[in-house]
C-alpha cells in the first residue's frame, strides 16, 4: 500500500516532468520560429540595401549615357568633368568609359585621330600570358577611349572590349535590350590581384535627324564587388549575419563575395535568397547567422516555463500525496480508537457480566446464559444440567472470622470452583451471598461434576473453627437435569436443584444431592 502510493508518486512526478519538458520544448520551438522571422527578416533589410546601391549607381551610368544622347559629340574634357562629378558622389563607381564601336575599316582612322589616346599598341587585347599586345583584326573593335580617372586605369585606355567573351556578351546582351547589362565576374586588365570587379555597359545610339539609329558604343562603368557590398550593407550593418554573393546566372553558380567570412554556417539556417536581376544577371544571396545572433535572440522563457510548470506540478503532487498520507494517518488513528472503544465496550461489558469480588459470572449474566442454554437444550433436546451450592455455616464463619475473611473466603471458593470446571461451555455463577450455581449444558448427570466441585473445596482446607461438621469450610451442592420442552423452564430446574441442595443441607452437609 505505502509502495503501491509512493510509486504513484513516483509516476505522477515523472508524467509532470514530461509535460514540463514538452513545454518547455514548445516555448522554445515558437521562440526559434520567431527567430528565423527576425533574420529573414533582416536578409531582406540587407538584400533590399544591396539593390538600392547598385540601382543608384545605375543611376549614374544612364545620367551619362543621356549626357551622350543629347551630344552631337562628347570631347574629352566635357567627359572628364561630368564623369569626375559623377565618380564624386558614387564612389563605388572604380572607373567611367566611353568604349565607341570601331569597325575594322576605321582602325587606321581611329588610331591615327586619338589626341588623347595614350597607350602605345593602340588598340589592344590580351594574349593567353595575360600580355597586353595590338588586338587582332576582327569586324567590330569596342576600345576603351575616355575613361575616369585616366590615373591607374592607364592600361585599360585601348583595350577593345570585344576582345574578351564575357565583356563582349555583356555589350552584346545591353545591344538587345537597351538596358543596363553586366559581366559575370572579371579580372581587370588594369589592375594586378584577385579581387573580382564586373563591368556595366549601356548603348549609346546614334539619333541623328533623319539617320536610322545606329549604335555609336558604350557607357561602361566598373565596380569592384567586395567595395560594392560593403558600401551598400554599412548602414544596415548586422555584423552577425554572414552573406555570400552568388552568380546564379549560369548552371555553375560563382562565389562573387562574402561578408563575415569568420562567422561558422549553420546549415540549419542557411537562407537562400535571389535578389532582382542585375544587368541581366542573376545573382543569388546566401545568409546564415552566426551562433551570436541566435544566442541574443533567446530568452530564459522556455527554462522559465519548464520550471514554473514543473514547480507548479510537483508542489501540486506533493500537496496531494500529504493530503493522502493525512487521511492515512487520520484513517488509522480512526481505526485504532475504534479498536480501543471495543476493547473498552467488551471491558465494560464484560465488567457488567462479572461479579466484583470473585470476577465469576453475576446474576445478570447467569440469568442470560440460563435461558440461552435452555433454547439450546431445547432445540436440539440435549440434557442441561444445574448445580447449585452453598457454603455451610458461613454465618458462624462471618460471625467468627468477621466479614473482611469472609469475604476472601467466598473468592477462595469461587476460585476453586472456577478451577474445577473443564468445558468451555459450563458457567460458574455467583447466585446470592455465598450460593453458587453452575450452568452444565449437554450434561445428563450432575452427580460427578457436583462432588468435584465438593471435594476441591474440601482440599482448600479452608480452616473454619466454627462449622459445625468440619473444621474447614465445605459446600453442600444439589443438581438436578431437565431436557428442556415446553412444558417446563428454567425456573423449575432451578427449584429442582434448590430442592436437592435442601435435601443436602438436610442429610448434614458436605454433600452433593440429586433432585
Ligand atoms: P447453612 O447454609 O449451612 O445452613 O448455614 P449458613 O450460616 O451458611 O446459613 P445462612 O444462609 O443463614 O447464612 C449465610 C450468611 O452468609 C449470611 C451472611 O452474613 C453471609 N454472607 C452472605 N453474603 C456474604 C458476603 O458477600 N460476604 C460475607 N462476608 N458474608 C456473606
Ligand atoms: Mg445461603
Ligand atoms: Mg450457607
Amino acid at each position: 500500500m505505502k509502495i503501491n502510493s509512493t510509486l504513484r508518486l513516483l509516476i505522477a512526478l515523472l508524467l509532470g516532468l514530461i509535460i514540463s519538458v514538452l513545454l518547455g520544448r514548445f516555448i522554445y520551438s515558437i521562440e526559434t520560429q520567431g527567430i528565423k522571422s527576425a533574420f529573414e527578416k533582416d536578409v531582406v533589410t540587407e538584400s533590399l540595401a544591396i539593390e538600392r546601391e547598385i540601382v543608384l549607381n545605375f543611376h549614374a551610368i544612364d545620367s551619362l549615357k543621356n549626357f551622350f544622347d543629347n551630344s552631337q559629340h562628347v570631347d574629352p574634357d566635357e567627359f572628364k568633368q561630368f564623369s569626375t562629378t559623377l565618380l564624386q558622389s558614387h564612389p563605388n563607381i572604380v572607373a567611367l568609359s566611353w568604349v565607341p564601336k570601331v569597325t575594322s575599316s576605321k582602325r587606321t582612322h581611329y588610331d591615327s585621330n586619338q589626341t588623347y589616346f595614350v597607350h602605345p599598341l593602340h588598340i589592344t587585347e590580351r594574349d593567353k600570358t595575360q600580355q597586353l599586345i595590338p588586338a587582332q583584326k576582327r569586324d567590330v573593335y569596342f576600345p576603351v577611349s575616355y575613361i575616369e580617372p585616366v590615373t591607374g586605369n592607364e592600361n585599360a585606355l585601348g583595350f577593345d572590349l570585344a576582345s574578351n567573351p564575357q565583356r563582349l556578351a555583356a555589350l552584346t546582351l545591353a545591344k538587345q535590350t537597351g538596358e543596363i547589362a553586366i559581366t559575370a565576374s572579371l579580372k581587370l586588365v588594369q589592375t594586378t590581384g584577385t579581387r573580382k570587379s564586373f563591368l556595366a555597359a549601356v548603348p549609346v545610339y546614334d539619333k541623328g535627324p533623319g539617320q536610322k539609329q545606329s549604335l555609336k558604343g558604350y557607357i561602361t562603368a566598373v565596380f569592384h564587388i567586395d567595395q560594392l557590398m560593403v558600401n551598400a550593407l554599412k548602414n544596415t550593418a548586422e555584423h552577425d549575419i554572414s552573406l555570400t554573393l552568388f552568380d546564379q546566372t549560369t548552371a555553375i553558380a560563382e562565389e562573387l563575395h562574402t561578408t563575415h567570412p569568420e562567422i561558422t554556417h549553420n546549415q540549419e539556417t542557411i537562407l537562400d535568397y535571389p535578389l532582382g536581376l542585375i544587368g541581366g544577371r542573376q545573382w543569388h544571396l546566401e545568409a546564415s547567422p552566426s551562433r551570436n545572433y541566435i544566442i541574443q535572440k533567446r530568452s530564459a522563457n522556455p527554462f522559465i516555463i519548464f520550471l514554473l510548470v514543473l514547480t507548479f506540478i510537483s508542489s501540486s503532487l506533493f500537496y496531494i500525496f500529504r493530503l493522502h498520507k493525512q487521511a492515512e494517518i487520520t484513517q488509522k488513528a480512526v481505526e485504532q480508537r475504534t479498536l480501543e472503544l471495543n476493547e473498552a465496550k467488551e471491558a465494560i461489558e464484560r465488567i457488567a457480566l462479572l461479579h466484583d469480588m470473585t470476577g465469576i459470572a453475576n446474576r445478570r449474566h447467569f440469568d442470560d446464559y440460563f435461558m440461552k442454554e435452555w433454547q439450546r437444550g431445547q432445540r436440539e433436546q440435549t440434557p442441561l444440567t444445574l448445580i447449585v451450592i452453598d457454603i455451610d455455616f458461613f454465618k458462624q464463619y462471618n460471625d467468627n472470622y468477621g466479614h473482611l475473611l469472609g469475604d476472601h473466603c467466598i473468592q477462595e471458593v469461587a476460585s476453586a470452583l472456577s478451577n474445577t470446571l473443564r468445558r468451555a461451555s459450563d458457567l460458574l455463577a455467583r447466585y446470592g451471598g455465598e450460593e453458587f450455581a453452575i450452568i452444565a449444558p449437554n450434561t445428563s448427570d450432575g452427580y460427578i461434576l457436583s462432588e468435584l466441585c465438593r471435594k476441591n473445596i474440601e482440599t482448600l482446607a479452608q480452616p473454619h473453627a466454627h462449622s459445625k461438621i468440619a473444621n474447614h469450610i465445605t459446600v453442600s451442592a444439589g443438581f438436578a437435569t431437565l431436557i428442556p420442552s415446553n412444558e417446563s423452564n428454567p425456573d423449575a430446574l432451578f427449584k429442582m436443584a434448590d430442592q436437592a441442595l435442601y435435601k443436602a443441607k438436610s442429610a448434614g452437609r458436605n454433600q452433593s444431592a440429586a433432585f
